[in-house]
């Protein structure tokens, strides 16, 4: 069984926290004179609840996990960077990710000065846990998994996935920032099997909040715990926990229902693109994006933009070569991209 605790830098695990007004005092009460706030413009003059107690349960509730499980960040970014922060001593411990995948993982250990190892996905953009735990050494603190992928858009295999936790001693991240699009299930019912796994979730995909920022993480209470304290206090804004809240309660079904919306489009957009003459290869998608590989990456993309749509151009990436990923929009959306994929000027590219 993998001690977390010996995982956790000495700085870290000996840190005092910053003690809020908030978290000295959270009861009810009718006079709140300790904070040092503006009496005046309620409720934007008071701090925010630093543990969001009153989202944490509605998500607990919705995701069927215990409150000391949730850690909420200033989106996904906020938990990549708390995770580095906790386990990896910069110049000193590394972490290993699957390649290619969401350009996030790097940036946050270079910021950290923490080294970041590539494990190459295969043809089929999927992994296996013995290859990858070849590239970790006695330095490496953390795994990096996200499935469904970006920017290939596949699930990973779940077999290997629950090899890699169990085989591995230090702790694995899933990313499942589109989990609500896939076919395969979340891993958050399984967290209490495995106390060196952490699940990153988000309301930036299927719920349409990318402008709110906010970020899941799921964890063991003692990883979440941990996390909690080295995060800044007040890390989730008033406005943003009482949107998410509300959004929670009131949406859900609307964001079934966009869900399905999206997939049904995928499908009619991957049908349409194979079609035309500077599409080579769809790439299967489990997520709300298609990786669609072309004969010319650079050139559609730059008439793509003069034209005033715009796709992300992933030809400079590993194993993706001539690769365009396209976000699948609404059904206007989709049928201008089309329309244009298909015009004479995209024929001689
Ligand atoms: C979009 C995306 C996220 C979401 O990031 P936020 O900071 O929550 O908006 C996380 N992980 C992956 C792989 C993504 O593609």
């Amino acid at each position: 069984m993998v001690n977390i605790e010996t995982l956790v830098r000495k700085n870290i695990r000996e840190l005092k926290p910053y003690s809020t007004a908030r978290s000295e005092f959270a009861g009810e009460a009718s006079v709140f004179l300790d904070a040092n706030e503006n009496p005046y413009n309620s409720p934007y003059s008071r701090y925010p609840d630093p543990m969001q107690r009153e989202l944490k349960h509605a998500i607990a509730a919705q995701k069927n996990v215990a409150v000391e499980q949730i850690l909420l960040g200033n989106g996904s970014d906020e938990p990549i960077d708390l995770l580095i922060r906790m386990f990896c001593e910069p110049q000193q411990d590394n972490i290993v990710a699957i390649a290619p995948t969401y350009g996030m993982y790097k940036v946050a250990a270079d910021v950290n000065n923490v080294e970041y190892r590539k494990a190459p996905l295969n043809e089929q953009f999927d992994f296996c846990a013995d290859d990858l735990l070849k590239v970790a050494d006695s330095h490496t603190k953390l795994i990096w998994l996200c499935s469904p992928n970006n920017p290939t858009g596949n699930s990973l295999n779940r077999q290997e996935i629950v090899k890699t936790i169990e085989a591995f001693s230090g702790v694995v991240v899933l990313d499942e920032a589109y989990i609500d699009f896939s076919t395969h299930t979340t891993f958050l019912q399984d967290l209490h099997k495995y106390p060196n796994l952490v699940v990153l979730q988000t309301f930036s995909k299927a719920w349409a909040l990318a402008g709110v920022r906010l970020g899941m993480a799921f964890a063991a209470a003692e990883i979440i715990a941990t996390l909690s304290k080295i995060k800044y206090p007040y890390n989730i804004s008033v406005l943003a926990q009482q949107h998410a809240l509300q959004q929670i309660l009131q949406r859900k079904d609307e964001v079934a229902q966009w869900v399905q919306t999206l997939l049904a489009e995928r499908t009619k957009l991957q049908a349409a693109l194979a079609s035309l003459p500077c599409v080579q290869h769809i790439y299967p998608s489990d997520a709300n994006f298609l990786l669609v590989k072309t004969t010319n990456a650079n050139a559609i993309y730059n008439r793509l933009v003069g034209r005033g749509v715009i796709v992300r151009n992933r030809h400079s990436v590993e194993l993706c070569a001539g690769c365009l990923r396209i976000t699948v929009g609404t059904p206007q959306e989709n049928a201008t991209l089309l329309e244009l994929l298909a015009s004479d000027e995209m024929k001689t590219l």
